[in-house]
């Protein structure tokens, strides 16, 4: 399928993604709009996205994304990326009111939430998706970066599973650009903050194994990340690291968003289907990295967690 089959009538579009946008929901909601604006000049086009992270600066025209979501427009189409309507946050009314609902995604967890829903798990991104949904005559340097960036942060740079040869392929066409992909590799997805790298130490140091060090978990405190002067957006890739210590099967990572509340990152090397049980909680995402939002004590929700985990560990060797 083309986007442009579904948008032939439509003059007002909406672009959105998931609440807190990592690099594919960025990186794909960037790379459509300026898609769009290309395809259909002519066409009114906004973007809804929570303020991405300053690393993605180096997108074009990022400063186009709207973060205030009080409007009365009613667009003849929304088209939601990376995540299901559910995801939506505050853009989530918005969306209800379009003529017209697209969801284009790529989470095994996401049972589609468009009229129209393409929902592809073993892509590796959403961008990934989007490109193959694309006139690539019309793809430029701009597009190609976002892209680009969509499909680097999913794939852990082409490294995760979820890399396939269409993704290598798909990879080749869009560095043809010419764009400095080693410079984006480095600035958006290794390089981090002093305060980051200091509080990634602090969540190594404080981490747990369990499940005969088959697991392992850690937690960021309201307070540390007060301390340590950091926000949410600041504690990407602690999960990665402590998934990457060897033996581990399975790694959590929790960061206090309230009262008895915690935002839960899993990763797992798959023989934890990490997804299942993070849409047990109410979460979702793929087999070997999901999420979700807990409720309780951080020592409760380890043990709601390690109870799902035991069980599917049992059924490994
Ligand atoms: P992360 O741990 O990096 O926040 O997310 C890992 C994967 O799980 C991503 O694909 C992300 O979109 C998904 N994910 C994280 N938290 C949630 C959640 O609360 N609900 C759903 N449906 N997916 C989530
Ligand atoms: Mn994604």
């Amino acid at each position: 399928m083309r986007i442009i089959d579904e948008l032939k009538d439509a003059k007002t579009i909406a672009l959105g993604g998931h609440i807190r946008p990592d690099g594919d929901c960025v990186g794909s909601v960037m790379g459509l709009y300026l898609y769009l604006k290309k395809e259909m000049p002519a066409a009114e086009i906004d973007v809804y996205l929570s303020k991405p992270a300053e690393i993605f600066n180096c997108i074009a025209h990022i400063e186009d994304v709207k973060s205030e979501f009080n409007t009365d427009k009613i667009y003849d189409a929304f088209i939601v990326l990376d995540c299901s309507e559910e995801r939506l946050g505050e853009a989530t009314p918005i969306y209800r009111k379009a003529r017209k609902k697209i969801n284009i995604d790529h989470h095994v967890s996401n049972p589609g939430s468009g009229d129209v829903s393409v929902v592809e798990p073993k892509r590796s991104s959403t961008a990934e998706l989007l490109y193959e949904m694309m006139n690539p005559d019309l793809i430029d340097e701009e597009i190609a970066t976002a892209l680009y960036i969509g499909i680097v942060h999913d794939t852990g740079v082409m490294r995760y599973s979820n890399t396939s040869p269409r993704t290598l392929q798909i990879v080749a066409e869009l560095i043809k650009f010419g764009f400095d992909f080693s410079k984006i590799v480095e600035e958006t997805f290794f390089e981090k903050t002093y305060l980051q790298t200091q509080i990634m130490g602090r969540a190594v140091l404080e981490s747990v194994r369990f499940l005969g060090d088959r697991c392992i978990v850690s937690m960021v405190s309201r307070r540390m990340m007060d301390f340590y002067r950091v926000t949410p957006k600041d504690l990407d890739g602690i999960v990665n690291h402590l998934q990457s210590v060897k033996g581990v099967d399975c790694a959590i990572f929790m960061y206090e968003t309230g009262t008895l509340e915690y935002k839960v990152s899993m990763r797992s090397n798959g023989k934890v289907d990490v997804a299942s049980i993070a849409m047990k909680f109410g979460g979702g995402g793929h087999v070997r990295a999901a999420g979700c939002t807990m409720n309780g004590t951080y020592h409760d929700n380890i043990n709601n967690l390690s109870i799902e985990i035991a069980e599917q560990l049992s059924h490994t060797d």
